[in-house]
């Protein structure tokens, strides 16, 4: 028997790396994609929930009929709650309202335990990663198999998660030859993990941050300043402050991404190499794009691919949206 996976927890992560035709084409560079969408939940996010949540096990806060509890944009959500299901433990998730209805409804029929708050800054004691962490500790008392609080962005978990397999993996895929890995950052795991898993192989492999409008990171990294400007409809990515997870990372240098260049590249990926991906990869891919440009023809560059399109057919397949955003349309809508 070959590729016999036991369990939820041993199909999370090895995934393909897949060649990014028109991507590579315009640079002349191997473009790939990490197709962290094959993922069991769906995107890269459950590998930080698997990390996050051996780490509570290890510090024994956790056990059979325990509670986790976690403020998300979705998908670290969906990952931990299948990951809890199959190891019994309970999971409530705070979300901001205004992420899809997709992930909302996905979250709620794989038993998840969803608290909406209204979207605040990370200053204001409202913002839903507090209003978690609040959570979890009023709960404390109440379950004896013990209530986590993940706490995906300070907790470098996360990012190890990421170091000792996504980075390793992308590391072997290419042999060795990855010239240059781009992705943006939500919590910073992924490139927090991944820079500093390839960086200790070779130091001269290029990383960039690929950061959506409306985020701070972009001038953080290019100036040291938190300051942001624009938005996107992008979901997961982008961020107004520096995480544990990626104050860690190594990054090199920063693109600052517009939804106006993303959103083509997924559409034209849909049309024409089948590939229909989550917003985060536009802004991934743009990135990427971008970076082959700068190193020039004949380079190697990996990108993340984190989730599909299906979790946002709301905001991307949607004219009316879009028309109000003034944001591209499929030419098929
Ligand atoms: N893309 C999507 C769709 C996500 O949900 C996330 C996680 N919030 C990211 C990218 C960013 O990954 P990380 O948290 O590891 O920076």
């Amino acid at each position: 028997m070959i590729n016999i996976k036991n369990n939820f927890i041993d199909s999370i992560g090895n995934t393909p790396l897949i060649k990014l035709r028109a991507a590579s084409e315009i640079t002349g560079c191997n473009i790939y994609g990490k197709a962290e969408y094959l993922n069991p939940g769906g995107s890269v996010k459950d590998r930080a929930a698997l990390a996050l949540v051996k780490d509570a096990q290890e510090k024994k806060l956790i056990s059979e009929g325990g509670i986790i509890v976690e403020g998300t944009a979705g998908n670290t959500g969906i990952g931990l709650c299948l990951l809890g299901n199959s190891l019994g433990y309970k999971t409530i998730i705070v979300m901001n309202d205004n992420q899809t209805q997709e992930k909302k409804d996905t979250l709620r029929n794989i038993g998840a335990e969803l608290r909406l708050v209204a979207p605040k800054p990370y200053k204001d004691e409202g913002n839903y990663v507090k209003v978690a962490q609040r959570l979890a500790e009023e709960l404390k008392n109440t379950n004896n198999k013990g209530v986590v609080w993940a706490n995906q962005f300070d907790n470098i978990a996360n990012a190890k998660g990421h170091y000792q397999t996504t980075g390793p993996e992308i590391w072997e895929q290419t042999e060795g030859k990855v010239d240059g890995f781009v992705c943006s950052s939500g919590t910073g795991g992924t490139i927090s993990g991944v820079s500093n898993a390839l960086k200790e192989k070779n130091k001269d492999i290029k990383i960039y941050l690929s950061d959506p409008k409306g985020s701070a990171l972009y001038n953080y990294i290019k100036n040291g300043e938190l300051k942001s400007e624009g938005n996107s409809i992008t979901e997961g990515i982008g961020s107004s402050r520096v995480t544990k997870n990626f104050q860690n990372a190594k990054i090199d240098d920063a693109f600052s991404i517009d939804d106006n260049e993303a959103l083509p590249i997924l559409y034209d990926l849909i049309q024409n190499e089948g590939l229909s991906l989550g917003t985060s990869c536009g802004i991934n891919i743009a990135g990427a794009i971008r970076l082959g440009k700068e190193l020039g023809p004949g380079k190697t560059i990996v990108t993340i691919l984190c989730d599909k399109s299906d979790k946002y057919n709301s905001k991307m397949f949607n004219k009316k949206f879009l028309e109000e955003k003034k944001l591209p349309i499929p030419s098929w809508l």
